[in-house]
């Protein structure tokens, strides 16, 4: 679904990804982990053309982004397949984002009926649906600053899985919880593993990454530094670097 090759993205003078290749198939969980400022969070929004990228290519089902300019000038060129690209690979934030003025049935709501300009009820239908699948169902009408951090994060799951993306990307879902609240949406995001959904998850939670991955991959300073399934990388990992952070986390 999604294929990176050789990306290098500069903010300035630093060089934050150094030529990055990595490929999310169909159904596939692919867990990126790495130390602070290795690059995870710009991958990820590299990857849905939040950010601009210097070189390299970015392809989703096989096609390719139409590029404009080159260098630090290199923009997507067509505005139509940036969104097709963009609803497409939904992102679920640390922060949740939620908007705090919605309740969380509007705030799921609402990108598909204006991004997408889908049937009102039909969204509504599926947002419900998908609230309840994530275990609120019942906090449909509520503010979002009446829910906890776990409900939130939830909440911003339904949200993405209402847009019925081809794909997940998680920037570090679980970080901002407390360790009960963690579990809730640990759970989530296990049973959409199970599911067969295509997922990208950036994770401090080594634990989850194992559980839930086909494949890690590990970050370091720009560069896949180690790559390979949750046994090797866990159980037996080659690079120094890689052993250096894995004791540092657990
Ligand atoms: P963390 O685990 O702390 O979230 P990360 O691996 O997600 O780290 P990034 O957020 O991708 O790291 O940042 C990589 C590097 O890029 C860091 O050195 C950061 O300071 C720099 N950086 C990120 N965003 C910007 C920006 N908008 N402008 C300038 N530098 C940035
Ligand atoms: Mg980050």
């Amino acid at each position: 679904v999604i294929e990176i090759r050789d990306l290098h993205k500069s903010y300035g003078a630093l060089e934050v990804l150094k030529g990055v290749s990595l490929t999310a198939r169909q159904g596939e969980v692919v867990s990126l982990i790495g130390s602070s400022g290795s690059g995870k969070s710009t991958l990820l929004r590299c990857a849905n053309l939040l950010e601009d990228s210097q070189q390299g290519e970015i392809l989703f089902k096989g096609e390719g982004v139409h590029w404009r300019g080159q260098g630090m000038a290199r923009r997507p060129g067509d505005p139509k397949q940036v969104l097709r690209i963009r609803t497409n690979l939904s992102m679920v934030f640390q922060q949740f984002n939620l908007w705090s003025h919605m309740t969380i049935l509007q705030n799921v709501m609402e990108a598909p009926l204006t991004v997408l300009g889908r049937d009102r009820k039909e969204v509504e239908a599926k947002a419900r649906d998908y609230l309840a699948k994530v275990g609120i169902g019942d906090k449909a009408d509520a503010w979002p600053a009446q829910l906890s951090g776990g409900q939130q994060q939830r909440a911003a799951i339904a949200r993405a899985l209402c847009m019925e993306p081809e794909a997940l990307l998680f920037d570090e879902p679980t970080s901002a919880l407390d360790p009960e609240l963690e579990q809730e949406v640990v759970k989530v995001i296990k049973d959409l593993a199970a599911e067969g959904r295509t997922m990208l998850i950036v994770t401090h939670d080594m634990k989850m990454a194992a559980d839930v991955s086909d494949r890690v991959v590990f970050l370091h300073q720009g560069l896949i530094e180690e790559e390979g399934t949750p046994d090797a990388v866990f159980g037996a990992p080659k690079s120094e670097r890689l052993r250096g952070f894995l004791s540092a986390t657990s």
